[in-house]
């Protein structure tokens, strides 16, 4: 199979390097085709400007999205934006691997999806009207391909849980997990978090490496996370609420989860 690393961590010889070396080792030795962006290190440009849209007529404010669709429509898009859309067309699974930062992802991978995830590309895609709003939350551009969050964490377990003061990691990631991978059609696999980073040594890294080895052996077989896609039939058009009977008198980002399981397109 053909597998995409996302990867963002400043330092080579941190955990998350070690980590990525042996992603890419462990799933080459099994046979797989293994593209990294490896985005430090291609010092990727994170924000979104004008830089981006060749040919801006600057007579008229910028429109981060409307030239974002008119450069993705014109296929004049920065090459290096053309690139990464390549590599998710091309691969069959992404790992997206990251140190949490600030509760989410570090700046220079946000800057990656901001600019990667073009208008009519990852969003804007489908009939838009009243009767079907898009293609999107389990179809769309990526369809079919699977996704995979890797996260290390300074805090422990604990601190993540459905109790812990930092709030369940399940609701942390759900930007990540349902905005930005299960949005444009991604089947989003359970992330492998890795917490306590600080206190790493080299049996516990064997032992995270045999768990990690585990998960990417199974990346194609394992049960995604059930989220519910918005058009098959569970939310309410054009409203895109859920339907009443559904999780009645709930509003936590669970009812998003449904006792199905995400079809593959
Ligand atoms: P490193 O610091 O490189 O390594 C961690 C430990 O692993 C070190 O002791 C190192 O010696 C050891 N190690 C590395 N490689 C190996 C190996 N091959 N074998 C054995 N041991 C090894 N944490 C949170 O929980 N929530 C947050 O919101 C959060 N926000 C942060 C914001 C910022 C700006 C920063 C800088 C940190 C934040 N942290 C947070 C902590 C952060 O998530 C962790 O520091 C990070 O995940 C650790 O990953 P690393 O690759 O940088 O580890």
């Amino acid at each position: 199979m053909k597998l995409l690393l996302i990867y963002a961590h400043p330092e080579p010889r941190s955990l998350n390097g070690s980590l990525r070396d042996f992603a890419i080792a462990h799933l080459e030795t099994a046979g797989h085709q293994v593209e990294v962006s490896d985005l430090y290190a291609m010092q990727w440009k994170a924000p979104i400007d004008v830089n981006d849209a060749p040919g801006y007529d600057d007579s008229k404010p910028f429109n981060p999205a409307i030239e974002s669709q008119r450069v993705f429509a014109a296929g004049t898009q920065p090459a290096d934006i053309e690139a990464e859309q390549a590599k998710l067309l091309w691969a069959d699974a992404v790992i997206f691997q990251f140190p949490l930062w600030w509760f989410s992802m570090p700046a220079i991978l946000k800057g990656w999806v901001e600019r990667v995830y073009a208008y009519g590309f990852a969003y804007g895609v489908g009939e838009h009207s009243e009767r079907h709003w898009g293609d999107r939350y389990g179809e769309g551009r990526m369809e079919g391909k699977r996704a995979m969050l890797v996260v290390t964490m300074g805090g422990w377990a604990s601190h993540y849980s459905g109790r812990g003061v930092n709030g369940a990691l399940d609701d942390l990631l759900f930007p990540i997990q349902h905005g930005v991978l299960f949005y444009p059609g991604f089947t989003v696999m359970p992330p492998f978090p890795v917490y306590k980073t600080s206190k790493m040594d080299a049996a516990r890294f064997e032992q995270l490496s045999a768990a990690y080895a585990a998960r990417l052996d199974s990346l194609f077989d394992d049960e995604p996370l059930p989220f519910r896609r918005q058009n098959a039939g569970d939310y309410e058009i054009p409203a895109l609420t859920l339907k009443p009977h559904i999780a009645p008198g709930r509003q936590d980002l669970g009812i998003h989860m449904g006792d199905g399981i995400q079809s593959e397109g």
